[in-house]
């Protein structure tokens, strides 16, 4: 299996490819490639570089064989309005979320969430950006998702493509997901997913006023991460044509 790198594009350089030192380290002391071998390279345009390692003057570089246009990418584009968790719960949504297809990531400070601070999750941008793209690399993405800044949750469900199908997941409601999505075709998704205390009435009333559909995933209360993940897979499952 070839190793994927996401690089800035300036570093491909024609047919030659400067790696970054954390990228050489993870090359060559984690995984222990040397000349000779290939790896994938990739410039967040959708292309995939396929690079074969040689050494130079200055050390360890790429020379780029093949370009074709990546064929991972999913055919919706989901944009994943999580509400914010604990550390542990929003990294693994954003790390399964984009194993899954995810193009968008959207925090929502919702009245229920622990964190009320947009600046608080700012702060932990550069490690949630690390964790995308270690997962767009692992699953083979062609692009890498994006990390919107945080918003609160009146603002959060004002914003989004006007001709995307808009999903408020909440426990007390019954419509079944399967039913919204068999009435709504399209290719474009906002998904809202409540924190740990779940959505108040007023935000469910606020979101249906601004286009939201509310639905049910199941009779089961699942966690705030097993209901992201399951209503992404359960969208892609039955929308796509992957
Ligand atoms: N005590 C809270 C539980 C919240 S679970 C409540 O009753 O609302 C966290 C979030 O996961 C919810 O806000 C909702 O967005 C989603 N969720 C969990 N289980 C769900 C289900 N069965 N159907 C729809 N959404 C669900």
């Amino acid at each position: 299996m070839m190793h994927h790198f996401f690089l800035p594009p300036e570093l491909i350089q024609g047919s030659v490819v400067i790696f970054p030192d954390a990228t050489l380290h993870q090359i060559q002391r984690v995984l222990r490639l040397h000349d000779g071998d290939c790896v994938m390279v990739l410039d967040n345009s959708g292309k995939w570089y396929q690079t074969l390692l040689k050494t130079g003057s200055q050390g360890l570089i790429g020379q780029v064989l093949t370009i074709k246009e990546a064929d991972t990418e999913p055919d919706l584009h989901i944009r994943l309005m999580a509400c914010v968790s604990q550390r542990e719960k929003y990294e693994w949504i954003l790390q399964k979320g984009t194993e899954l297809g995810v193009s968008e990531f959207l925090p929502v400070i919702s009245h229920r969430t622990l964190i009320q601070k947009p600046a608080v999750i700012e702060k932990k941008r550069s490690r949630w950006e690390a964790i995308l793209r270690e997962a767009a690399e692992q699953s083979h993405r062609g692009k890498l998702p994006i990390l919107e800044p945080a918003m609160n949750f009146g603002e959060a469900i004002q914003t989004g493509d006007p001709a995307s199908l808009r999903l408020i997941a909440h426990t007390a409601d019954l419509t079944p997901l399967k039913d919204t999505l068999e009435n709504h075709p399209v290719e474009t998704y906002d998904l809202l997913v409540g924190p740990e205390g779940g959505f108040t009435a007023e935000e469910v009333q606020s979101a249906v006023q601004a286009g939201f559909y509310p639905v049910s995933l199941g009779k089961r209360i699942l966690r705030m991460e097993t209901a992201a993940l399951a209503i992404v897979t359960a969208v892609i499952f039955h929308s796509s044509n992957e």
